[in-house]
């Protein structure tokens, strides 16, 4: 029979990589981190929590006309080296330029944070084909680009992490918009962390999702106010969210504290998926 505890029979692991301080766990010092979107409304503010925690930023942007701006802001705040890449993520050779650019600029990669994504139009019958085209290309091919691109860097190095933001969508067909195009491409986000999870584990890696609800970013902010009520009397926390209350789970995530974290799905939602 074996033994929890520390005796004879013992099947713990002797030596557990773990910090005895949380807080220490939590830092990211010296480490670099990918974030795609990072300029958008989640993405800059997970940057922000992970910059405090210590980590030197290699910032994505698509289109934003900020970037620098915001990635000089964070340098300056935090005192991390902040630099910007133009990646559009539906290119695999541009994503895999990008993570070699990043590990020649920095000198070492930790961790890729597979945020960028754009909302369906309408619903899936109403959606061009082309639109689903384009929301599959962004939010799905996009997030595996992406940390395949890494993962490949990760598994020679045999450590890294990787975070994908999926979204509440992709585990339930939240209402009133009709959006079956993102809530599918979400779904497969979630099954794609869960999946690649566990070829993973064999060198060291991991790999996570994230699902948020409804988060006040340009994604959400834009939708009429009808459609928000109906959102918060579903929601029962009967809000949204403010994007810095995704930092923690990024920050853990993306830190030791998580170190025997992976294939899982974090659901940051006030409670929509739960009722
Ligand atoms: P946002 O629009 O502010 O950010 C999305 C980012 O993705 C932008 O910076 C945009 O430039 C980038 N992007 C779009 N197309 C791209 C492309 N082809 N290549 C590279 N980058 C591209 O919205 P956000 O709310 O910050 O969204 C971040 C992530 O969170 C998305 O994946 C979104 O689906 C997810 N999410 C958002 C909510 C919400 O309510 N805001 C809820 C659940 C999930």
């Amino acid at each position: 029979k074996m033994s929890a505890s520390n005796g004879k029979n013992s099947i713990r692991n002797p030596n557990p990589p773990v910090e005895d301080s949380v807080f220490k766990a939590l830092r990211l010092d010296g480490r670099t981190v990918i974030i795609t979107g990072g300029a958008g409304g989640i993405g800059y503010e997970i940057s922000r929590g992970l910059a405090e925690a210590g980590a030197n930023l290699s910032i994505w942007y698509h289109n934003s006309k900020v970037a620098d701006k915001l990635a000089s802001k964070i340098a300056a705040d935090f005192g991390v080296k902040t630099k910007t890449y133009k990646v559009d993520v539906t290119s695999y050779s541009e994503v895999e330029a990008a993570v070699n650019q990043t590990v020649k600029d920095f000198g070492r990669l930790d961790v890729m944070i597979a945020n960028a994504g754009v909302p369906s139009k309408a619903g899936g019958l109403d959606d061009k084909v082309e639109d689903w085209d384009r929301v599959r290309a962004i939010d799905f091919d996009g997030a595996y680009y992406s940390v395949r691109a890494a993962g490949l860097v990760f598994r020679q190095q045999k450590s890294g992490v990787a975070i994908i933001t999926a979204s509440m969508s992709g585990h339930a067909a939240n209402v009133p918009q009709e959006q079956s195009c993102y809530n599918a491409a979400k779904a497969g986000c979630i099954h794609l962390a869960k999946s690649l999870s566990v070829e993973w584990a064999k060198w060291g890696g991991r790999i996570n999702s994230v699902s948020p609800g409804y988060i006040d970013t340009a994604i959400s902010g834009d939708c009429p106010f009808e459609m928000k009520e109906e959102w918060f009397s579903l929601t029962p926390m009967k809000r949204d969210a403010d994007p810095r209350e995704l930092k923690g789970v990024y920050l853990y995530l993306a830190s030791d504290a998580s170190s025997y974290t992976t294939g899982a799905d974090f659901v940051v939602d006030g409670g929509y998926t739960a009722r």
